[in-house]
């Protein structure tokens, strides 16, 4: 439709690059595009579990609004939400399937004992370790089993306060995370109220093109023990 010709004219804008470009024009500063990830969470998909469709907005380097659709996600009884958040002005949650019905802000879950916390990763044991995170988990008193959700979906967990940690933890040297994996999610987490970094407590650049390519792994909570969780993802990590 008109819309969906309107969207397709605003990825066409993108100024980061020519298109197709692997790397970021030499010393230009990226300027406004969106980043699409139609399908996160393939292997979600085919499995017909969770999958999110992601856009974000990247105005600098610095990601400005995100928009995460996540058809499987439970609100209440009914199933299908959409999140979004623009830089400043708070992320809330819509239902999919109600074009009609309100959105209502969402924020990070209030919990202050990290022993406490419920953490989330991915179902797929390539993408993020399990078996660090569990070592993880351990040190830090967590005793509740793994929330394990596939795609951006983890962010919109964070986001709305059914799991207070996100861990996304390197199965190989060298991978580099993809923007469009971690965009939109990203600035839902952080207009709820929570933090996000790499797993060195680094922010994430978003400056660098298509990959976070100075960034390793991913953190992200409720914001109130990051620092705890990523003393604890250091020394788990530190010895490989
Ligand atoms: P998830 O559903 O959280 O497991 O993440 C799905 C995303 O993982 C996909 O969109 C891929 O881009 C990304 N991915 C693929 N291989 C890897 C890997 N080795 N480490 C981390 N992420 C990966
Ligand atoms: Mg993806």
């Amino acid at each position: 439709g008109t819309l969906g010709r309107a969207v397709l004219s605003w990825i066409d804008r993108c100024t980061f690059g020519p298109a197709g470009d692997e790397e970021p024009p030499k010393g230009a500063t990226p300027g406004r595009y969106w980043t699409l990830d139609p399908i996160d969470g393939t292997k979600g998909f085919l499995r017909k579990e969770h999958y999110a469709v992601a856009l974000a907005l990247i105005e600098k380097g610095e990601v400005v609004a995100g928009v995460l659709g996540c058809p499987k996600m439970k609100v209440g009884r009914r199933q299908g939400a959409l999140f979004t958040a623009a830089r400043g002005q708070g992320a809330m949650t819509y239902l999919l399937d109600d074009e009609e019905a309100a959105g209502e802000p969402i924020s990070v879950a209030s919990r202050q004992e990290v022993e406490k916390a419920r953490f989330c990763e991915s179902v797929e044991s390539g993408h993020s370790s399990h078996d660090d995170a569990a070592k993880i988990a351990k040190k830090l008193g967590i005793t509740k089993e793994p929330y394990r959700i596939d795609s951006q979906c983890k962010y919109a967990a964070i986001g709305k306060g059914s799991a207070s940690i996100y861990l996304r933890l390197p199965t190989r040297k060298g991978y580099e995370e993809k923007i469009w994996d971690h965009a939109a999610g990203s600035i839902i987490v952080e207009e709820a109220g929570g933090v996000v970094t790499d797993t060195k407590g680094k922010p994430l650049d978003f400056s660098l093109g298509r990959t976070l390519k100075n960034n390793t792994g991913i953190i992200a909570t409720n914001g109130n023990f990051h620092d705890e969780v990523a003393a604890a993802v250091k020394a788990v990590t530190k010895k490989q």
